[in-house]
């Protein structure tokens, strides 16, 4: 049954998404059959609090300025907020390869790259938490660089955001061993208690458990994993009696929840990132949050009647980009030769995403042709 429908037992925990930038999951995607089922949207909508709408869209100029001329539209933004976003974005091409970048956060570099008050709550926060899952306070300024530069500033399409038209679980199927080639084998609901690599039993072994396990699944590993932490993301499913908004997504301005996503004419997606305020709040009182601001954004939610609502907290959702974090982060090859790391922790270049958790699958398999003498690649750039 489609989750869309009211009487539907079967939801997302929450919305996934990803940009056109993502190169490699939607090279997984295509091996896999589903790419089809990506819808990509052109037009990213930030409403403030009252309904007015501003549009993020490709204008006639050539990336990396595509998006400058809509932004230079937007009502909610001064102009001297609009020339602080237009300074830091030309400042991240130039300082991009800065060694220091892990070492700071987003919000510091924003503040000395004379970032406005304003600019800061209605264009970099509202992009940069739900790409990093992160306040701007605790997330480092190279994974924040990374979103502007390969998603927002590299081609005219790389910031394209793709929602899938399918739940999770048609995404990513039972029957994906079937699809991913006759000798690969899925073995649902098996917990692995103990990888020894020195076992013989398998030839290689790659372990893609999130980095909270890996040190109890193979001991002698002792990875330094101790500043790694997770940041969690509370997805609000809502069902109402009539349609709120007609806007297939929006960003919702300087409040709780900074996305929402319409499911259907009257099934909506809140979403919430880096929701660590939530976590203590009990289901109703985060449920009449949301429909209390839904009705800020949209009028029309305060006489719409609630027929059903879900709370989903993913308390350990991802792993938090803070400072300092990257030289932690593994590499796909370990101290056993037979043994290779994946994840989106490990060091994939990229935040904690999809993409991310995709990259470091084919690193740890560009990694094991290494091992048998072949070289071949399967990343793409
Ligand atoms: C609510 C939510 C929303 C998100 N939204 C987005 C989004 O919009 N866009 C985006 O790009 N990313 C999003 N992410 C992040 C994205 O889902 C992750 O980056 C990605 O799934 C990481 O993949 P992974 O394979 O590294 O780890 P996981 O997906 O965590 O997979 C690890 C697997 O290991 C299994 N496992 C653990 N221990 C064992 C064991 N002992 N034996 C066997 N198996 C074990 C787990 O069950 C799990 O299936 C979201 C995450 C959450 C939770």
């Amino acid at each position: 049954m489609n989750p869309a429908d009211e009487h539907s037992e079967q939801i997302d925990n929450c919305q996934h998404v990803l940009l056109r930038c993502f190169t490699n999951l939607l090279d997984f995607y295509e091996r896999t059959g589903v790419k089809e089922k990506i819808h990509f949207h052109d037009r990213l909508h930030f409403v403030r609090p009252g309904g007015a709408v501003d549009i993020l869209k490709p204008g006639w100029l050539p990336a990396p300025a595509h998006l400058i001329g809509s932004l230079l539209m937007f009502r909610g933004l001064t102009l001297t907020d609009k020339y602080s976003i237009l300074t830091a974005l030309a400042a991240m091409r130039h300082e991009r390869q800065n060694p220091r970048l892990d070492n700071i956060t987003i919000a510091h570099w924003l503040t000395t790259h004379g970032a406005t008050e304003k600019a800061v709550s209605y264009f970099w926060r509202p992009i940069l938490i739900s790409a990093l899952n992160e306040e701007l306070e605790r997330v480092s300024a190279r994974p924040a660089f990374h979103v502007f530069l390969q998603g927002v500033m590299k081609n005219r399409a790389s910031y394209q955001i793709g929602i899938p038209a399918v739940p999770l679980s048609e995404l990513y199927p039972l029957e994906l061993d079937n699809r991913l080639g006759e000798n690969v084998r899925v073995h649902l609901r098996s917990s692995i208690k103990h990888i020894d690599p020195t076992d013989r039993v398998a030839d290689y072994y790659v372990s893609a458990v999130p980095f909270e396990y890996i040190n109890q699944l193979i001991p002698s590993l002792q990875l330094p994993l101790e500043r790694f932490e997770h940041s969690p993301i509370t997805g609000i499913h809502l069902w109402f009696d009539r349609e709120i908004t007609t806007l297939p997504h929006a960003v919702l301005l300087n409040r709780t929840i900074q996305w929402v996503f319409r499911k259907s004419a009257n099934y909506f997606q809140c979403v919430v990132s880096s929701s660590r305020s939530l976590l203590p709040l009990s289901r109703e009182k985060i449920i009449a949050m949301a429909c209390c601001e839904l009705g800020e954004f949209f009028p029309v939610a305060l006489d719409a009647r609630l027929i059903k609502a879900h709370v989903v907290k993913e308390t350990r959702a991802t792993y938090s980009s803070t400072p300092g974090l990257e030289v932690y982060r593994p590499l796909p090859t370990t101290k056993y030769p037979n043994l290779f790391l994946a994840g989106d922790w490990t060091q994939t270049g990229w935040p904690a995403t999809m993409e991310g958790a995709v990259r470091s699958g084919y690193q740890a398999a560009e990694a094991i042709a290494r091992a048998t003498g072949r070289e071949e690649s399967f990343v793409l750039p």
